[in-house]
């Protein structure tokens, strides 16, 4: 059964409410509570088509629990236009990337914890998501009021905490399927068909998928110091597919099988849909390095996105024109270390310093 309900998640100068379609799929069979959002960074809007592919698949699947599905979920961003491209990576009133303002937790999880009984682990869990949900929903009432930003990104915030497993989908620039992976979910790394992890730590700075596993992370860590095992409640990943400005519906029906293999191993379909055999490669968040233009100039983008580069490799070919009788018009930028590339900036017209490439290193097979 398909329902259909809307969130207001801001209002306009003029009074308009902004809102977001919700859709929650189930067959009424108990098992995980699934959140997957898309397009809260305005041009990344394939994942909206992933979802798409993924509700049609979902419906011949035998499901166990409940997929909820929030597609366009910024709509601020994707209606953030400039010519004929779409900005809406930051807010415009504020600057701030739209997803670093989620609500990081407050709350003291070790004097929480010395309150509550520790024979009933479930009890434990159920409680303190339900304080997870009343710290965000208090966050919103705050009499200081909250940025447009916060107004999104802690309604949508609220409603992905009462999930187990949160997904948000993201795209690069011009970029290679690549996947933040938690460091305590490695295990589940392999079961997405995304060739390229970067190993989070387990910490929180301000994006769905940290405000989402982190606080879990904390009250895992303090129920292992009572001598308790306990798995993770909740676990999030962002998954960035492909590039900005483009929907290509046959990727998202690929992606959707990808995500479809992760819901498998996590018991959410029965259907046998296994990951794709490849070559999976995976670096630690801080050897995810970024290369900076060293000039202004026009680029010719030569790296292949996703494949290892050798130190020294040809990245990119730069072309400046301002002073051809003493300077040749190209030069090669070149692979500062062994690398992979995952993505490059979209344009061609770049000034000095910007954010050329980013590049796995220290890489190694998982
Ligand atoms: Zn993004």
């Amino acid at each position: 059964m398909l329902s259909i309900e809307t969130i207001q998640v801001g209002e306009l100068a003029t009074g308009q409410a902004l809102t977001v379609p919700i859709y929650r799929y189930h067959q009424g069979r108990l098992g995980p509570k699934v959140y997957l959002q898309a397009n809260v960074h305005g041009a990344e809007v394939q994942g909206n088509a992933v979802l798409l592919q993924l509700l049609e698949r979902l419906k011949s699947c035998t499901l166990n629990g409940e997929v909820t599905i929030v597609a366009l979920a910024n709509p601020m961003g994707i209606n953030q236009k400039s010519g004929e491209f779409t900005l809406g990576r930051f807010d415009p009133i504020t600057g701030v990337n739209w997803n670093r303002q989620y609500l990081g937790n407050h709350i003291d999880v070790q004097h929480w914890l010395k309150q509550q009984s520790l024979n009933d682990i479930e009890a434990v869990y159920r409680d303190f998501r339900e304080l997870l949900v009343e710290e965000t929903h208090a966050a919103l009432q705050s009499s200081w009021g909250l940025t447009t930003g916060q107004h999104l990104c802690y309604r949508l915030q609220a409603l992905a905490q009462q999930h187990d497993l949160v997904i948000d989908l993201h795209t690069g620039p011009k970029s290679t399927r690549h996947l933040y992976c938690p460091k305590v979910l490695a295990d589940a790394a392999s079961t997405f068909n995304i060739g390229c992890v970067l190993m989070m730590p387990n910490e929180f700075s301000g994006a769905m998928d940290e405000a989402c596993f982190h606080p879990w992370w904390q009250l895992k860590q303090l129920l292992s110091q009572q001598g308790i095992d306990a798995p993770m409640a909740v676990e999030a990943f962002t998954l960035e597919l492909g590039s900005q400005e483009l929907i290509d519906l046959k990727a998202a029906d690929d992606d959707a099988l990808g995500i479809l293999s992760y819901l498998k191993y996590k018991q959410v379909i029965d259907d046998d849909i296994q990951p794709e055999r490849m070559t999976r490669y995976a670096c630690e968040l801080k050897d995810y390095r970024k290369l900076h233009a060293p000039k202004g100039a026009m680029v010719e983008y030569h790296a292949t996105l996703g494949v290892p580069h050798k130190q020294g490799q040809v990245l990119a070919k730069l072309l400046s024109m301002e002073n051809l009788n003493e300077q040749p018009a190209i030069t090669e930028l070149h692979a500062p270390a062994d690398a992979i590339p995952v993505l490059h900036f979209a344009s061609a017209a770049v000034h000095q310093g910007t954010e050329l490439f980013k590049l796995m290193t220290n890489y190694y097979e998982i």
